[in-house]
């Protein structure tokens, strides 16, 4: 029995390692068509700074990525956040302002008005929505917390973990949570309320690892037994007597199963002559482009005390946020040193995403100077440019997966698995490949 899974991203490992682990007698291959492993999960090392290329942790309150670890025995790797990472900042109406960890921060924060805070508090008092039809971030909000704390907090919050807009993401399919407390408990405050006598415990610790995210793709890549093609994309798939062929350069593997783990375009490209109505579904979800930018200092007087700041597209900035790195885990500057990581673009400002290395440089230099007053020259730079880098899960956007699954489900075998689907979060992720490797043995 041969297994191919093509893409090496967090999705793909994951699936393998639960695939094997299942089933160890399988003849596994794993393609990846860049020099790394690891997709939006790797780690760059710049004298002794560790800058990472896209995700930086996970939170604990979900039990998916500390499973993976654990099930890879790589619990000695963790790497818990610090407890000053706790403390967060928004910067809207010119001011840096701490984000609010208790109903009476909340009351006394100038981030809304007496006025907004009286509209969140009369959100129990709002009737739910009656029908199940997919809404903006931005409906909802208004709807059930008022434009003020639509237009601070989850606008600033949806830049901070999609790149994106309240306006441009669907609700349903970005905050399912979010959306079943109101259709089960009949509001936001109401369902919270009622979840937390339910589920007594704490809430989630922000989680990495050991030098960097990089090192657990690393140590995947040691303890799964497969065969990995790296740097070795595959263009096609075919279907040949039952079983699929891998196109890839010139070259071809004839597999029983395949678990497509790409981002939806290279899934799009690579069943284009092969199914073109599941092609054309894959393609139709598009991508939001973002950029790091990365600066670590030797000297660098401000405390860095926290985790770090978002904007508000009001604040009208021209960075997303600034996340103090070396604050969060302690392991990613060398010792006395500072460093934090910009993000640039998203559906605010895509293009501002796309800039060259130096114009996104000097963009992140007049953003630590405008939201945090650090105008210190850095010592250490680091860039990378995501032209495709975060699913825009737009309204509609479960609807197309639906039909994206009705459409692979005609090809036995065929299985879909990435962060395109059902979650971006790396929890969501491996939470999904663990579900797509079960149901993948179950129909060996
Ligand atoms: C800037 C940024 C910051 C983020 N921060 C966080 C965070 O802090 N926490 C969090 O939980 N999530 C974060 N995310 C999201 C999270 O990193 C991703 O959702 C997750 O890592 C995606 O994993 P994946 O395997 O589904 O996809 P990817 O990581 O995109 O992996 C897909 C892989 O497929 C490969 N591929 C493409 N085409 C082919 C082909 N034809 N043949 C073979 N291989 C191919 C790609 O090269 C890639 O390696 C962030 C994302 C970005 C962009």
């Amino acid at each position: 029995m041969k297994i191919a899974i093509i893409g090496g991203g967090i999705s793909g490992l994951s699936t393998a390692l639960y695939i094997k682990q299942a089933r160890p007698e399988v003849e596994l291959h794993i393609f990846e068509s860049k020099p790394n492993l690891g997709g939006t999960m790797a780690t760059r090392d710049i004298d002794g700074f560790r800058f990472e290329i896209g995700s930086n942790g996970f939170l604990s309150n979900k039990p998916d990525t500390l499973d993976l670890v654990h099930a890879a025995g790589a619990d000695d790797l963790l790497l818990r956040s610090s407890d000053d990472s706790r403390i967060r900042f928004i910067f809207h109406d010119g001011e840096l302002q701490r984000l609010p960890e208790s109903p009476p921060l909340f009351l006394k924060s100038r981030l809304l008005t007496v006025g907004g805070k009286l509209r969140v508090a009369m959100e129990p008092f709002i009737r739910a929505k009656r029908d199940d039809a997919d809404e903006t971030l931005q409906s909802f909000g208004y709807r059930r917390v008022g434009r003020q704390f639509t237009d601070v907090f989850l606008d600033a919050m949806s830049a901070g973990i999609y790149g994106n807009t309240p306006p441009m993401l669907s609700v349903n399919a970005a905050f399912p949570m979010v959306v079943a407390l109101e259709r089960e408990y009949g509001g936001l405050f109401k369902g919270m309320l009622k979840k937390k006598k339910k589920e007594a415990g704490p809430g989630g610790v922000l989680m990495s690892f050991k030098g960097g995210v990089g090192s657990f793709v690393e140590h995947l890549r040691n303890i799964i037994d497969a065969e990995f093609h790296i740097g070795n994309g595959v263009d096609r798939i075919e279907s040949v007597n039952g079983r699929y062929r891998l196109r890839h350069g010139n070259a071809a593997l004839d597999v029983d199963r395949v678990v497509l783990s790409t981002p939806a375009y290279a899934a799009a490209d690579i069943t284009a002559d092969f199914d073109t109505a599941l092609s054309a579904e894959l393609a139709g979800i598009d991508y939001t482009p973002i950029s790091v930018v990365g600066f670590g200092w030797n000297d660098l007087p401000h405390p860095l005390h926290g985790f770090g700041l978002l904007t508000t597209g009001a604040s009208r900035q021209e960075v997303l946020g600034v996340l103090w790195d070396s604050s969060v885990f302690d392991d990613r500057a060398p010792d006395g040193r500072k460093m934090v990581r910009i993000m640039i673009g998203g559906q605010r400002q895509p293009e501002l995403a796309l800039q060259s290395d130096e114009d996104l440089i000097s963009t992140g230099l007049r953003g630590l100077k405008s939201t945090m007053g650090i105008d210190t020259p850095p010592d250490v730079r680091f860039v990378q440019r995501w032209e495709r880098g975060i699913p825009n899960y737009r309204v509609g956007h479960m609807a197309r997966v639906a039909r994206i699954r009705a459409l692979a489900a005609q090809h036995p075998g065929l299985y879909l698995n990435s962060n395109a689907y059902d979650g971006i979060g790396i929890n969501d992720c491996v939470r999904n490949s663990r579900l797509a490797a079960e149901r993948l043995v179950a129909e060996l």
